[in-house]
């Protein structure tokens, strides 16, 4: 399915989704029964789950256009090593 425009002179754009190369030459408005014809458009295909096309987007311009950033990435929060409750642990070398 793709999404034809088709353009009234009186109401505007008008929409249409119909199969790939079924599109008339030209429609008659809704609104005012005047002929609107085909308008050359940018094609709109549908891939299915607009949700699932979403993230397939993203994850593609994340290789061609990654996320700008203010600053480099800090440091991970420095976390005390937890002493251990085996008393063997005391005797081992300290580096
Ligand atoms: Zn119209």
């Amino acid at each position: 399915m793709a999404t034809y425009e088709f353009t009234c002179r009186a109401d505007g754009v008008l929409a249409r989704t119909m199969p790939l190369g079924e599109a008339p030459p030209a429609i008659d408005c809704p609104e005012c029964g005047n002929p609107a014809p085909r308008r050359w458009s940018v094609p709109q295909l549908r891939f299915g789950d607009s949700r699932a096309r979403r993230l397939i987007t993203a994850t593609e311009a994340t290789a061609a256009e990654p996320a700008v950033v203010s600053a480099p990435p800090g440091r991970a929060p420095h976390r005390p090593r937890r002493p251990t409750a085996d008393p063997r642990t005391a005797r081992l070398p300290r580096p």
